[in-house]
């Protein structure tokens, strides 16, 4: 008998924080440096993490979901089904699926991240195959803490580690999207990605455990050098584009079909907004919750709990304060030699949004970072921005109904690239009559600078060889 027959018990008692030991930990490709990355760093620390392929199984994944959920949550369900059937396929007789474990993140708020979970699970029971998987998930509830997955003293080790990791498959991919547009040969910079995604996977696993930084962050400057190599330094400057919107689809290639790389045939340099971004945001946004909790407690005279809210202000702050020195660790090994876009701080995409009254953080969802990461993009000179989610994700059509009209009065190119699956006709159309306005835009930015005139919003001169992030955040609108 399958679970669902027996009730829904499992949805909360065989959803959350499990012991990783001993199990085969299955992981799901988002970005594909980060998610390799962060199996490295799993591996590192003696858990069988996996990597699951990813989209070949989204027929299975639309078969069990009714096509009101949101897309990534039929991508991930369709790829943990795939897996477990092809290992059964595999393994015969010798298949248990309770020796798996699949790792699913969460988040809290109004958005419907917190329920993947929940849904993968009363999928997962109802198949034979599957329902004895357990799934492990973190939630941004508690700043992704992995309690009770490894021996306690290594929670927080495992953590950063995870955190450096991440960074580390964003700058590869930011050094990936900086070299191409520029390569001297066809697929060098493809090729030079691989290659440093394959020794950065080595690295870590073999140092990342007990903190061997200094090590990853020498492999990865060396990379960076090599990296510069590749850049053709008479291809002339080429529009640039920002990406933002929802962190999977914008992130997972196979399911926004390739947007960077269609963007790039079309002639653009691309910035992707980075998945740190959102590890950041995560403590930013816990600390000042407890900030508003202890204001609260003081004004009630409840001591405790003030004390208690303080603590939590003050790791969340302290985790913080370790994330943004790592990041500018990792950025600075790589800006030495390349110049890439630098990740933003939050402070200042808050204050900036806060300034103009745009949007608030309090409101939470991914929407306040991909305003803020597009008013930043404009602020750097950006050509044009796209907002890419999938098809009725709520933060983003939030997003999208605030940063158009806001474009449009910046007079920056602005599109929403919205995705279900389906391949739609027009596409290639919308993105060709975008890059137009993005040409036009940088020969009009250009032709200001040449005549001396300061550009109407840029707050640094973007050069593609050196990017620097204005030093003084400056009102948008
Ligand atoms: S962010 Fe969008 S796609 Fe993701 S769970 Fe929320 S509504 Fe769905």
């Amino acid at each position: 008998m399958n679970r669902t027959m027996a009730g829904f018990d499992s949805v909360s008692n065989e959803v959350g924080k499990f012991s990783l030991a001993s199990k085969t930990v299955l992981v799901p490709e988002m970005s594909r440096s980060g998610s390799r990355l962060l199996v490295a760093t799993l591996r590192g620390f003696g858990v069988d993490a996996q990597l699951m392929g990813t989209y070949e199984g989204l027929h299975l994944g639309k078969r069990f979901t009714s096509g009101k959920e949101c897309f990534p949550c039929q991508v991930t369900l369709g790829d943990v089904i795939h897996r477990l059937e092809s290992e059964k396929e595999r393994l015969g007789d010798s298949f248990r699926a309770e020796n798996y474990l699949y790792c699913m993140a969460e988040a809290e708020g109004p958005c419907r991240f917190g329920m993947y979970t929940r849904l993968h699970r009363i999928v997962l029971d109802s198949l034979d195959t599957c329902s004895r998987v357990g799934i492990a998930s973190v939630t941004s509830a508690d700043s992704y803490s992995i309690g009770g997955a490894l021996h306690r003293r290594l929670h927080s080790r495992l953590r950063r580690t995870a955190f450096v990791a991440i960074a580390i498959g964003d700058v590869l991919d930011r050094m990936l999207w900086r070299t191409r547009p520029y390569g001297r040969g066809q697929g060098q910079a493809d090729a030079h990605y691989e290659h440093a995604l394959t020794t950065m996977s080595s690295v870590i696993e073999a140092h990342g455990w007990h903190k061997g930084f200094p090590r990853i962050l020498n492999t990865l400057e060396q990379i960076a050098r090599q990296a510069v190599d590749i850049v053709d330094p008479s291809v002339s400057p080429k529009p640039l584009i920002g990406i933002v919107g929802e962190i999977y689809l914008r992130s997972h290639t196979a399911s926004n079909q390739n947007l960077i790389r269609l963007l790039e045939s079309h002639g653009a340099e691309v910035v992707n907004a980075s998945l740190a971004e959102w590890l950041n945001y995560v403590p930013y946004r816990l600390a000042q919750k407890a900030g508003r909790n202890a204001a609260y407690a003081l004004g009630r005279r409840d001591f405790g709990s003030l004390y208690r809210q303080l603590r939590i202000w003050l790791h969340h702050r302290t985790e913080l304060a370790y994330q943004y020195l790592r990041l500018d660790q990792v950025y600075r090994r790589v800006t030495r030699h390349l110049s890439i876009q630098e990740d933003h701080r939050m402070g200042r995409v808050e204050r900036q949004l806060n300034d103009d009254r745009i949007f608030s953080f309090r409101l939470g969802t991914e929407a306040p970072l991909s305003i803020g990461g597009a008013l930043e993009c404009g602020l750097a000179g950006f050509d044009g921005i796209v907002n890419v989610f999938p098809f009725g994700c709520m933060p983003s059509t939030m997003s999208s109904a605030i940063l158009r009209p806001i474009l449009e009065q910046l007079q920056i190119p602005y599109v929403d690239s919205v995705y279900d699956g389906t391949v739609q006709p027009n596409r290639e159309a919308v993105i060709r009559t975008f890059m137009y306005q993005v040409a036009e835009h940088q020969e009009a930015r250009l032709a200001q600078r040449e005549s001396g005139r300061a550009p109407r919003l840029t707050a640094v001169n973007t050069e593609p060889t050196k990017w620097r992030s204005p030093t003084r955040p400056r009102r948008a609108v």
